[in-house]
């Protein structure tokens, strides 16, 4: 049995009865079939589910985003706003896959030779709470649209969800098996995924949320020889230079932050800025801060109190928040430390919560080493004069840098990390290529 809470409050949502055994094998035969079939089907076809995937979601917003807000808390507004990105993505992918997709043709020795991108079969997607639905719908567009089917476990916290994106998928139109949702029960999920990744109709596997859970599920496809995509944590850093546009920086810094409550792998979380400009950044960041929702569970934001309390402890100063708040719920007022320095735990670990980390630089070097100064590497941000920005971006080892704007996906561009952030990408021609077998073809 799976029992969903609203973070807001923390009263029970639902119960939903988990799968057995025999629904896990009737799942991975579905959409074993459902993908020997969708491989057949005209590439025109397949976009023309996503687009029918793309219209429904627009149609039925409102409820979508009830079911996120009341499931991982985030304000309505912010779940609205994951829905029309996700009809978006629908349309940019039904848009652009043509040409992600085409053969593409290669000077060689041969008559003629060329690549061409076709499809793997099943792929496993494991999916975390903290965007529920636009973290599969990119999935799920990129491994639909290149001929594949898709099985997912998603995270039990949004098991609402879950079933939500299996109807849409067979409302809009999808073949019975091409879209669907494993509910598995916390403590069986290492085990049945290990099984799931290791049985030979699963393709390859894709898997978003803690380097823990990533390391789980590359060991079993280590095993099993199966590809992986990995999108892990980040602990982004956001430079601010002596030219940056400190109130533009500031606001951007804070939006980045505090959105979803700063449970986002992309969001801003180490705010390394030069001394020069240091007192007017943080006095503006001060003057930023927007109301926010709860965690998502109790034990997220018990991690990120500790985290705050044991950098306070380290000599960070707490300039404000970084209190839960009294009542029912799991909410924590948004905090500002300033005065961080490497080692402490809001700099070394990834902060998934509203905790904003200021380390002041002596200069441009010293802002770079501290920038690299991480084992993740997934987005980066710079602020200031866009050459200077970009010169001294170019020096921060980063999955993504974005120069003068707060880090965010895209559907047209790659998104993905380096080091402990993961490996692959998600999106553009890149997400779409990495589910497929990109197949030489050369004629004599
Ligand atoms: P998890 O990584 O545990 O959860 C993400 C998904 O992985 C869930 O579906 C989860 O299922 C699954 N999972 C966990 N362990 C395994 C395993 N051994 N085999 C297969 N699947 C597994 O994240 P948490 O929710 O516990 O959050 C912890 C931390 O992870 C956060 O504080 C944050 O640092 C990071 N995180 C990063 C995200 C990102 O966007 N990059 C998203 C979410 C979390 P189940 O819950 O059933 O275990």
């Amino acid at each position: 049995m799976i029992l969903t809470r609203n973070p807001a409050t923390g009263a029970e949502l639902a119960r939903y009865r988990a799968h057995d055994d025999a629904a896990i094998e009737d799942a991975l035969a579905a959409t074993a079939a459902a993908a020997r079939d969708w491989a057949t089907v005209a590439l025109d076809d397949r976009l023309t589910l996503l687009l029918a995937v793309g219209k429904l979601l627009t149609e039925r917003r409102d409820t979508y985003a009830a079911l996120i807000t009341a499931e991982m808390g985030k304000p309505l507004a912010e779940s609205l706003a994951e829905i029309d990105k996700c009809a978006w993505n629908c349309r940019v992918v039904a848009d652009l896959a043509p040409g992600w997709l085409a053969d593409h043709p290669i000077d060689s020795a041969a008559t003629r030779s060329w690549i061409s991108y076709e499809p793997l079969g099943v792929i496993f997607a494991v999916m975390p709470w903290n965007f529920p639905f636009w973290q599969v719908l990119r999935f799920a567009c990129a491994a639909l649209a290149a001929g594949n089917a898709a099985l997912l476990k998603h995270s039990p916290d949004v098991t609402g969800c879950a079933l939500a994106i299996e109807a849409l998928f067979t409302d809009a139109g999808a073949p019975p098996g091409l879209f669907r949702s494993l509910i598995v029960e916390a403590q069986r999920v290492p085990s049945v995924s290990a099984r799931i990744v290791a049985d030979a109709r699963i393709a390859a596997v894709t898997l978003t949320g803690s380097e823990r859970a990533g390391a789980a599920i590359a060991r079993a496809a280590g095993a099993a020889l199966k590809k992986t995509v990995l999108e892990l944590g980040g602990s982004d850093p956001f430079v601010v230079l002596a030219d940056a546009d400190v109130p533009r920086a500031a606001e951007a810094a804070a939006r980045s932050r505090f959105g979803n409550a700063g449970q986002s792998c992309v969001s801003a979380k180490r705010f390394i800025v030069v001394d020069a400009i240091a007192d007017e950044f943080v006095a503006a960041l001060l003057t930023e801060i927007p109301q926010i929702g709860p965690l998502a569970r109790a034990d997220l934001r018990d991690t990120i109190v500790r985290q705050i309390e044991q950098s306070v402890a380290a000599g960070a100063t707490l300039l404000t928040g970084g209190t839960p708040v009294d009542g029912p719920g799991y909410h924590l007022e948004p905090a500002v430390l300033d005065h961080v320095t490497p080692g402490m735990p809001v700099f070394t670990e990834e902060t998934f919560g509203p905790a904003a980390a200021v380390i002041r630089a002596r200069d441009d070097d010293h802002a770079i080493e501290l920038a690299n100064d991480t084992d993740f590497g997934l987005g980066c941000s710079v602020w200031g004069e866009p050459e200077h920005a970009l010169a001294v971006g170019r020096r921060i080892r980063s999955g993504a840098l974005f120069v003068n704007a707060p880090v965010a996906s895209d559907p047209r561009l790659p998104f993905g990390g380096v080091g402990r952030s993961g490996y692959g990408r998600e999106l553009s021609a890149e997400g779409v290529r990495e589910f497929t077998n990109v197949r030489t073809v050369a004629v004599a």
